[in-house]
């Protein structure tokens, strides 16, 4: 990544309390290294770290380091609470102006990569990873697979189309295939189907199947013949979450009604979950939400975190993911709060949002862990998250976002920067 306004330097953080995204336990004192090219040298304690060579100084005093966080489902180019059929009312200039912003928030906010499912052009990964706008690193879904009527099928009654993009709509086999050769033509770095109908859809509901069986095996089948992408489901109901599962695709997103049979398939096959707690805790609005919106919300929160909590329990493949959107933008880390609401261990949950994370984006050899090797990523915390997970999800704890080796974010005292 080039950006002309920030250049990279090598780094050194010190005095620093390192929380690594392995699981492992903390090393108080650590040194991390960072060299011009923005690859982590060393992480680890100071007694054996290499000695200072006149490297940019971030001192820690005391305050927690760990890996750049992800969340692995938002809408960045909506805003939050925003219903489907207002998405469509704003100029393309201010909807880009705004998601611009929102970028901005989520870095942050402490998240270094971002997952996108849905509504975000791939043009916003570009204009990242070239330095042209400030925000987590990208990976874009672009649409939403759905079969029509179903989830993502947003439109007024005289037909008109008010997904604002963000529906692809097939329904057979062959269209599903030729829903994803779009996807991909528009630059999407994995695919998002809709196994199940969902909240915020007026004609349809959680308990609803969306693509069948066989429509999700082709699509992840024609994902595959694509150098292996990833699809992501947006899987709610219990019947939907098992078409998923048996179609082969990579993640279930929300996964409310993951009951046991359900979680066996999960491990049997290695997909992960995502739980998108933050729109449980988080996304319910009386005053904002239609009525339709706000009565499934509240009808499926209880079951949702019954069988969300029973999904920590067994030890599910979790990854961290809130949904922002449908939640709040720039506040994604609460929901490690949620899941430890939940049942998960503080470090469990740190490691959902960073390793667990990196594995199921698929680039685990490069982010998600402070090693030395991997890209530096990382962001410095006030407080002790281990004790209050809750000090991760206010954005003025987060001091520091180191992405890349470049420093994004810096409110530490100038007093205590320096060079060697
Ligand atoms: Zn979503």
């Amino acid at each position: 990544m080039t950006d002309p306004i920030a250049p990279r330097t090598a780094l050194r953080i010190q005095r620093a309390r390192l929380i690594d995204g392995t699981g492992a336990a903390p090393v108080d004192d650590a040194v991390v290294t960072i060299d011009a090219q923005g690859t982590i040298t060393y992480a680890g304690p100071a007694a054996t770290a290499p000695p200072a060579a006149g490297e940019r100084v971030l001192d820690a005093d005391d305050r927690t380091v760990l890996p750049g966080f992800f969340d692995c489902h938002v809408h960045l180019a909506y805003a939050h609470g925003a219903a489907p059929g207002r998405r469509a009312e704003l100029d393309p200039v201010l909807v880009t102006l705004d998601t611009v912003t929102r970028l901005r928030r989520t870095l942050d906010a402490g998240i270094t990569t971002a997952r996108d499912l849905g509504g975000l052009s791939a043009g916003f990964r570009t204009a990242v990873e070239t330095g042209r706008v400030v925000g987590p690193r990208l990976h874009t879904a672009v649409r939403i697979i759905s079969h029509t009527g179903g989830h993502a099928d947003v439109r007024l009654p005289d037909g008109t189309d008010l997904s604002a993009g963000m529906s692809e709509i097939a329904d057979d086999t062959a269209a599903a295939r030729l829903a994803v050769r779009r996807v991909l033509r528009d630059g999407a770095d994995l695919v998002k189907v809709c196994a199940t109908g969902g909240m915020g859809s007026p004609y349809d509901d959680p308990d609803d199947e969306g693509l069948l069986e066989e429509e999700i095996r082709a699509v992840v089948d024609e994902a595959r013949r694509h150098g292996g992408k990833q699809v992501a489901a947006h899987a709610q109901g219990n019947a939907g979450i098992l078409n998923a599962l048996r179609g082969g695709v990579t993640s279930i997103e929300h996964g409310y009604g993951l009951d046991e049979r359900a979680l066996d398939l999960a491990a049997e096959r290695g997909v992960f979950v995502v739980p998108t707690l933050s729109t449980v805790y988080a996304g319910i609005n009386k005053d904002t939400m239609p009525d339709y919106h706000y009565q499934k919300k509240t009808r499926w929160s209880g079951v949702t975190k019954e069988n969300i909590a029973r999904a920590i329990e067994y030890g599910a493949r979790i990854a961290l993911g809130t949904d922002a959107a449908v939640g709040p933008h720039g506040v994604n880390l609460m929901e490690l709060s949620y899941l430890v609401d939940l049942g998960m261990d503080p470090m469990a949950a740190i490691v959902a949002g960073t390793r667990t994370a990196a594995e199921l984006l698929g680039v685990a050899d490069r982010l998600g862990t402070l090693t030395a090797g991997r890209t530096a990523d990382l962001i410095l915390c006030d407080g002790d998250p281990l004790r209050d997970i809750g000090v991760l999800g206010d954005p003025a704890n987060i001091v520091c976002v180191v992405q890349d080796g470049v420093v994004r974010k810096d409110l530490l005292p100038t007093a205590t920067e320096g060079r060697l």
